[in-house]
C-alpha cells in the first residue's frame, strides 16, 4: 500500500516548501510504494541552517556520549532488520534475503563507528626546541552534505552518517529519487533514540537543486558522494570553489582473474555471488572475468553449472535470488551492452533478453547472462554495464592479465583466484585498485577501508580511515616562559 513520507529537518517532519511531491516505483511491479517531498533549493538550505545551528553542542558533547546515541540506532536497526528490508525490496527490488543482509551490513557501520568516536587520538610531537611543546587534535569538519545512491539504500547512508556523527559533524542527507523510503525509515529511529534537532537532516528532492545546494553552499564544510563518475566529477567542480573537504565514492569496472592454480570450483561460486548481488547493480560487482587460458573451458562448465541455481523473480518471494533492474533505463543500458558484444563476435551462452513472461512482465528483469570470447573494445569490457551480465575473456600470462586488468580509468575493486603465495604477493601490489579480493569476492566490512583508485573516488569510507574523512587536523604550538 502507497504511503506518504516527509522530509526532517530540525527535528521535525515536513514537506517541500512547494508542497510538490514525487511518487516511488517497485521495480518489481511498477507500483507506487510511497510519495515523498520533492525538496528543492529552499529545503536544502533550511537542512543546512539547521545543521550549522546543531554543531556547536553536537561537536562539544563527550565522543562517550555520540557513541551512546549510534549504539542506540544500531540496537533498532538490528531489532528491525526485517521491517526495514522489506522498505529495501520494495523501493530497490533486491531479494528480502540480501536486503535482510543489506541492513545488518549498513547496521554494522553504526556500531563500529560507536567505538570508533572513543578513538580519535591526537600526537606530542617532539620539538627542535626545548622551549616549545607541540601537539595535534582532532576536530569535527563540520557541517556535512551527503548524497546517496539507489543500490543501497540503506547501507549507503549509514556508511556516511554513522562516522560523520561519530566524528561530531552535523549533517544532511539527500537520498537517491529511487530509494528515498530507506533513509525515511533511518531517520525515524534517529527521532526515536531523541538525536537533538538538526543534528541530521534529510532532505528528498531535486538531484540538480538539493545537490548543488549540498556542494556549493558556504556553511557546508564537507561533502561526501556516492554515484556515478560522471555525477561525482560534477560534484568536485561544484565543491572546488569555497574549497570543501570531499570524499567520492564512484563507479568502478572490476577484474577477476583465475589462474590456472586457482580451486576452480569455489572461485565459480564466488564469481557468482560477487556477480548476480543485487542483479549486478554494486559498484564492486565484477565486470571483466579473465581466466587462464588453460582452464578456460573447463570454468566455464563449472561457472554454467552455478548459473543454473540462480532464480528470477519478485525479491519477496521465497527462493529468489535475482530481483529486477531498477528501472527501464537499466534495462536498456545492459540490452545494448549485450548486443554490442554479440555483433563484435562474442558468444552469448546463456540469457540476453529481458524477461517479460508471467508476472515479470510489470517489472524491469533481465536474464542472467554469459558472454564468452569477448574482447576489450566491447562495451560490456569498457563501461560498467550494472546489470547481471557476466563476460569471459582468456589470457596467457600473469604479466597479459595485469596490463590488461590495469588498463581502465576505474580503480574500484579486483579479485584474482590462485593458491600461489608468491603470485598473491606480485598480484596484489601489481593492482592498481583500492580493493582487492584475494581468493575472496566478499570483502566489504565496516572495519576495514572502501574506497578507490583513479576515477573511482577519493577518500575511504569504513575502517578507521572512514572516520578521519571527517575530521580536521589542527596543530597546537605552545611556547613555555
Ligand atoms: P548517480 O546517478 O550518480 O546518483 C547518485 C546520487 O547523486 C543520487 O542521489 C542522485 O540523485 C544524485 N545526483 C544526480 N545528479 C546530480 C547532480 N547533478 N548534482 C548532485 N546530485 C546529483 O548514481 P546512481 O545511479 O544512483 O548509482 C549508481 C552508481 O553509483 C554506479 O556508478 C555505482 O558504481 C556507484 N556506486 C559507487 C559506490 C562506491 O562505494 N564506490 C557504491 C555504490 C554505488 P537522484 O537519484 O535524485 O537522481
Amino acid at each position: 500500500m502507497s504511503k506518504n513520507y516527509l522530509n526532517f529537518i530540525n527535528g521535525e517532519w515536513v514537506s517541500a516548501r512547494t508542497n510538490k511531491t514525487f511518487e516511488v516505483i517497485n521495480p518489481a511491479t511498477r507500483e507506487v510504494v510511497g510519495t515523498v517531498p520533492l525538496g528543492g533549493k529552499e529545503d536544502a538550505q533550511d537542512a543546512i541552517e539547521a545543521a550549522k545551528k546543531a554543531f556547536p553542542e553536537w561537536s562539544a558533547l563527550s565522543p562517550f556520549k555520540r557513541a551512546r546515541y549510534l549504539n542506540g540506532i544500531y540496537q533498532k536497526m538490528v531489532s528491525r532488520k526485517e521491517e526495514l528490508a522489506q522498505l529495501i525490496t520494495a523501493e530497490n527490488g533486491k531479494p528480502l534475503e540480501e536486503a535482510i543482509g543489506e541492513v545488518l551490513y549498513a547496521a554494522s557501520f553504526v556500531q563500529w563507528y560507536a567505538e570508533e568516536a572513543k578513538r580519535v587520538y591526537g600526537d606530542t610531537l617532539p620539538s627542535s626546541s626545548g622551549r616549545k611543546r607541540l601537539l595535534t587534535i582532532k576536530q569535527p569538519v563540520g557541517v556535512v552534505g551527503a548524497i546517496t545512491p539507489w543500490n543501497f539504500p540503506s547501507a549507503m547512508i549509514t556508511r556516511k552518517i554513522a562516522p560523520a556523527l561519530a566524528a561530531g559533524c552535523t549533517v544532511v542527507i539527500k537520498p537517491a529519487e529511487q530509494t528515498p523510503l530507506s533513509a525515511v525509515a533511518i531517520f525515524k529511529i534517529f527521532e526515536e533514540v531523541s538525536l537533538p534537532r538538526g543534528v541530521a537532516n534529510l532532505v528528498c528532492g531535486d538531484p540538480i537543486e538539493v545537490g548543488t545546494e549540498l556542494s556549493t553552499h558556504i556553511n557546508v564544510s564537507k561533502v561526501t558522494f556516492t554515484g556515478s563518475t560522471e555525477v561525482g566529477k560534477i560534484i568536485y567542480r561544484n565543491a572546488s570553489d569555497t574549497v570543501k573537504r570531499i570524499s567520492l565514492e564512484l563507479g568502478g569496472h572490476a577484474p577477476f582473474i583465475v589462474f590456472e592454480d586457482a580451486n576452480l570450483k569455489s572461485a565459480a561460486k564466488a564469481l557468482l555471488s560477487n556477480k548476480y548481488m543485487n542483479a549486478g547493480q554494486t559498484c564492486i560487482c565484477t565486470n571483466r572475468v579473465y581466466v587462464q587460458e588453460s582452464v578456460i573451458d573447463e570454468f566455464t562448465k563449472i561457472f554454467i553449472n552455478e548459473m543454473q541455481k540462480l532464480s528470477v523473480g519478485y525479491g519477496i518471494d521465497e527462493g529468489v535470488n535475482v530481483g529486477p533492474l531498477i528501472d527501464m533505463q537499466a534495462i536498456e543500458k545492459v540490452a545494448k551492452h549485450v548486443d554490442d558484444a554479440v555483433s563484435k563476435g562474442a558468444t552469448l551462452m546463456i540469457g540476453g533478453k529481458q524477461l517479460t513472461e508471467g508476472n515479470l512482465k510489470r517489472g524491469f528483469f533481465y536474464s542472467p547472462t554469459l558472454l564468452t570470447n569477448t574482447t576489450e573494445d566491447m562495451l560490456v569490457n569498457r563501461e560498467e554495464t550494472f546489470g547481471p551480465v557476466t563476460s569471459f575473456m582468456s589470457f596467457k600470462t600473469e604479466e597479459e592479465v595485469l596490463s590488461r586488468a590495469n588498463n581502465t580509468s576505474f580503480g574500484l575493486a579486483a579479485y584474482f583466484f590462485t593458491n600461489d603465495v608468491n603470485r598473491v604477493t606480485r598480484i596484489s601490489e601489481s593492482l592498481e585498485y583500492g580493493i582487492i579480493g584475494i581468493n575472496d569476492s566478499q570483502p566489504s566490512v565496516a572495519e576495514a577501508p572502501f574506497g578507490g583508485f583513479k576515477q573511482s573516488g577519493l577518500e575511504k569510507e569504513g575502517g578507521y580511515q572512514g572516520l578521519e574523512a571527517f575530521l580536521e587536523t589542527k596543530y597546537l604550538s605552545m611556547r613555555l616562559s
